[in-house]
């Protein structure tokens, strides 16, 4: 591993998520991936032979974090019902507004100006001034005409498109399912290889999500005989429908994504800067972990550094309260994976130096109310009472936790701590202390790997395995574990945060530690 150069004391407290492909493809290019700062992986269901691929690539996950004695959480990214054009001869066509375009059922067509794509209901959904939008929005398309087995769409904005280049349909009703055949076929895979993140493209409603979940219970089920752990579900954020069931949705998720690329064809781009903040805004406010994907380092495929507006976005979207960023093609397939994850993690040193001095969110946790009353954000047409309400949700759902970790934030800060210790059974926990973005690193302890994994989505915490079950136990072990290895000193402060008693179930007691 000499070939590895650590470019930091520690990784940023934004985490990473980085997208596996060609690119590194290797259990040496993962393991260096991770030293500079990724926590979570990304495996793309959409691309690849789907499963056979995925696997491969998780065992070199694995085995690359098993070396380094951390622990990593991996994503598996569903499709949905991603649309694509079908082939198109010679690979490629250039849309010209002076001739209209006809879209055909089937797989193929050899003739002229006529696009297959892979969505079967295609001609169905499609209605007159529906717009079809083509090679990442830059090519627009209107249907003119309708017959029952062709549309014909004028060129509103021409250009070039490709084979199997990405279809959206911004603001049309979907006939079909969020969760396709393949999607099943993947989430049961899913379940059996331990995968701790499940993404869900196309996500439009609540009940996607609950889907998602009875088919994963029953895959445990089925595959152990009990009702156990099932990998946690990122609802991805790419439609207008699902930006107006968000609360919602995050609701029901365990996390959620701002799929900014298909997010920024299916709405108005214009609107992408302030959907981003409202959905990351939702998430703070139920204590959802949120990342913000897609183009943050865009032109660092092919550059050693990024525009100064990539820099900006990844600072931005940190300000905003985005608990991991992610990279996408530039990890992938992109020239420089490793100086991206490096540059996004000194842009996030860099911003969280900025916003724990700035007390950025010092006020958040107690004016939460205050500040989406004065933002506005979702509560047009919400009477004074509904949106007290919906500012309780946190404190409402977990009220001697959620009063404990900021306690415990407080005393954190007063004693100059050290650390902030939190044993956890769920993880739910660990999260209500990262959410009040303190300046003292939490660490997270747990004697389920999987549990630590998922917190390598909360921003600031560190996941620390512990063999004991029980939490008072394994924090005196963290600390005796800390002394052993020389990370904490004689008279440095902790804050450690427990449950008492065998029954209670809340985090209900803090200690100030002194190291002696
Ligand atoms: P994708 O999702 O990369 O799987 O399309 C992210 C996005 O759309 O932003
Ligand atoms: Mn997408």
């Amino acid at each position: 591993m000499s070939d590895i150069i650590f470019p930091s004391q520690r990784p940023s407290r934004t985490k990473i998520v980085a997208t596996v492909g060609p690119a590194c493809d290797s259990e040496s290019a993962l393991t260096q991936l991770m030293l500079c700062g990724v926590t979570v992986f990304r495996l793309n269901m959409a691309h690849g032979s789907g499963t056979e691929d995925a696997q491969r690539r998780l065992d070199l996950i694995r085995s690359a974090a098993e070396k380094l004695g951390r622990p990593i959480g991996v994503l598996a990214d569903l499709a949905g019902p991603k649309m694509r054009l079908g082939e198109i001869d010679g690979g490629a066509y250039n849309c010209d507004p002076k001739r209209p375009i006809r879209f055909v059922r089937g797989e193929r067509t050899d003739a002229p100006h006529t696009f297959t794509t892979t969505y079967e209901p295609l001609i169905d959904d499609l209605n007159i001034n529906d717009n079809v939008m083509l090679a990442d929005g830059t090519v627009t398309l209107r249907v003119v005409d309708k017959s029952p087995d062709a549309v014909t769409c004028a060129v509103v904005q021409g250009g070039v498109v490709r084979s199997r280049q990405g279809v959206n349909l911004p603001g049309v009703n979907l006939s079909i399912k969020t969760l396709q055949p393949h999607d099943i076929v993947h989430a049961k895979w899913a379940v059996g290889a331990g995968i701790d993140f499940l993404g869900l493209s196309f996500v439009r409603s609540a009940e996607d999500i609950h889907e998602l979940r009875e088919i994963l219970a029953d895959t445990v089920h089925r595959n152990t005989g009990l009702f156990g752990d099932i990998p946690h579900i990122i609802a991805k954020i790419e439609k207008q429908e699902a930006v107006e069931n968000i609360e919602e949705i995050t609701d029901a998720a365990n996390g959620v994504m701002v799929a900014r690329g298909d997010l920024g064809v299916e709405l108005d781009i214009a609107r992408i800067a302030t959907v981003q903040k409202m959905i990351i805004d939702t998430c703070r406010r139920k204590l959802k972990p949120v990342i913000v994907a897609t183009q943050m380092l865009e032109s660092m495929h092919s550059h050693t550094i990024p525009t100064r507006a990539e820099a900006t976005d990844v600072a931005n979207a940190i300000i905003d309260g985005a608990d991991a960023t992610m990279l996408s093609g530039e990890t992938a397939v992109g020239a420089y994976a490793v100086e991206a994850v490096r540059m996004m993690n000194r842009i996030a040193e860099e911003t969280e130096k900025f916003i724990l001095r700035k007390g950025w969110y010092k006020q958040d946790g107690v004016n939460r109310g205050l500040k989406i009353r004065e933002t506005g954000w979702s509560n047009k047409n919400k009477t004074e009472n509904e949106i007290e309400d919906e500012n309780k949700i946190i404190v409402g759902k977990l009220p001697v936790t959620y009063a404990i970790c900021s306690a415990a934030v407080g005393l954190a800060e007063a004693i100059n701590a050290k650390r902030i210790l939190i044993a956890s059974r769920s993880g739910v926990s660990v999260m209500g202390l990262s959410n009040l973005r303190s300046s003292v690193q939490i660490i997270g302890t747990s004697h389920n790997p999987r549990i630590l994994n998922r917190m390598n989505l909360y921003w600031g915490v560190i996941p620390v395995l512990n063999a004991p079950n029980d939490p008072r136990e394994s924090l005196k072990e963290i600390v005796e574990v800390g002394k052993k290895t020389g990370r904490f000193e004689r008279g440095d402060r902790l804050v450690l945060v427990s449950t008492m008693g065998p029954t209670s179930e809340n985090h209900n007691i803090i200690y100030a530690h002194v190291v002696d």
